[in-house]
């Protein structure tokens, strides 16, 4: 581990019963980096979280956290990092200075130190104002506001935040993202999960995950590069029948829905584009709109899933499964 690293991880694995939910992951994460983890929902993203902080043990691989090993020195790990996890957990009937003056009993802080942070990160997250009222009467943004003061008390080096921003609407979600970044400039690492794809654009690096396996990392810009097929994004009038229609024409290798229009993955654009008029003009449906785009970080991931999943066909394929 160099001490450029704030986490360091090889073939982290973990098993469930029999079922593999993390498959072998290596990643590094820089200090003062912000590091997003992207996948849908079973991917394996918290799984990853919770061997990091030492919650979970993980059935082989290795790892170290803040210079610490992951499976040796756990609880120096939990001095060294905030966890803020998918169902945090406030207590409801009290203030939110209640509730930090609680979690911070936890991690040991004198009473005049705790105090002084109290003051400090309710400042940083803005709740000053609101520190004597309760936190149900809090909106969901504040309470995930409250919760990210109470894993940054003990002044973390690393934050692990997971789905921190689900659930609230895209204002609140601004918001926090400046509070994000507000952390990673005082140095402080962040390895955030999501599966809000503008998110994912706000990461200084971000992995992929997707069934338990790291199918691609980089740079959101570098992985967009990835995209090797051309995109096409079309706005028809009759979106649901022309999604169907589009799926079986054979000079589109990928379509999908997009906002109010869908995004058609091609190798050829000019072929893809007369074979797409045609068919829709064939099922009388109008188009409103359609052109050659740069691919999002969504297409890219979608594409990288896809090339993913065919690797694995051919590999069961080879192995004489017969999938
Ligand atoms: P994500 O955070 O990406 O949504 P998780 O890490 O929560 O994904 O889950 C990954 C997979 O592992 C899922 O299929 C989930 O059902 C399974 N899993 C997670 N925790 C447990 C557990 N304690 N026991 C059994 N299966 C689990």
């Amino acid at each position: 581990m160099t001490a450029d690293n704030a986490i360091e991880v090889n073939n982290l694995t973990r098993d469930f019963n029999g079922f593999r939910a993390v498959d072998r992951v290596s990643f590094t994460v820089p200090r003062g980096e912000i590091f997003g983890f992207l996948g849908p929902n079973g991917a394996g993203k918290s799984t990853i979280i919770r061997m990091l902080n030492g919650l979970l043990v993980p059935t082989s691989g290795e790892g170290r956290v803040a210079g610490y090993d992951i499976l040796r020195e756990s609880h120096k790990i939990k001095e060294q990092v905030g966890y803020m996890s998918q169902r945090f957990s406030l207590y409801e009937d009290l203030t939110a200075e209640e509730n930090l003056r609680f979690f911070g009993g936890v991690y040991g802080l004198s009473n005049a130190r705790l105090q002084e942070r109290i003051a400090e990160v309710l400042s940083l997250v803005g709740l000053t104002e609101r520190r004597r009222d309760l936190t149900r009467t809090l909106a969901l943004g504040l309470r995930q506001r409250l919760a990210l003061a109470s894993a940054m008390l003990h002044e973390p080096s690393i934050l692990f935040l997971d789905e921190p921003t689900s659930g609230v609407d895209p204002i609140s979600r601004r918001n926090f993202w400046d509070l994000i970044y507000a952390m990673a400039d005082r140095g402080v690492t962040v390895l955030v999960t999501t599966h809000y794809m503008d998110e994912a654009e706000f990461c200084d690096q971000l992995v992929l995950i997707y069934q338990g396996r790291i199918i691609a990392q980089g740079q959101p810009g570098n992985l967009k590069e990835r995209v090797t097929e051309h995109i096409i994004a079309v706005y028809p009038d009759r979106l649901g029948d022309s999604l169907e229609i589009l799926r079986q024409v054979p000079q589109i290798s990928d379509v999908a829905v997009f906002g109010a229009g869908l995004h058609a993955a091609a190798p050829r654009v000019e072929e893809a584009e007369k074979a797409i008029k045609e068919a829709l003009a064939g099922a009388d449906i109008t188009v409103q709109r359609l052109e050659h785009i740069e691919p999002s970080l969504e297409d890219a991931f979608i594409s990288l899933i896809q090339e993913a999943s065919e690797d694995e066909e051919e590999g069961a394929g080879n192995q004489g499964s017969g999938k």
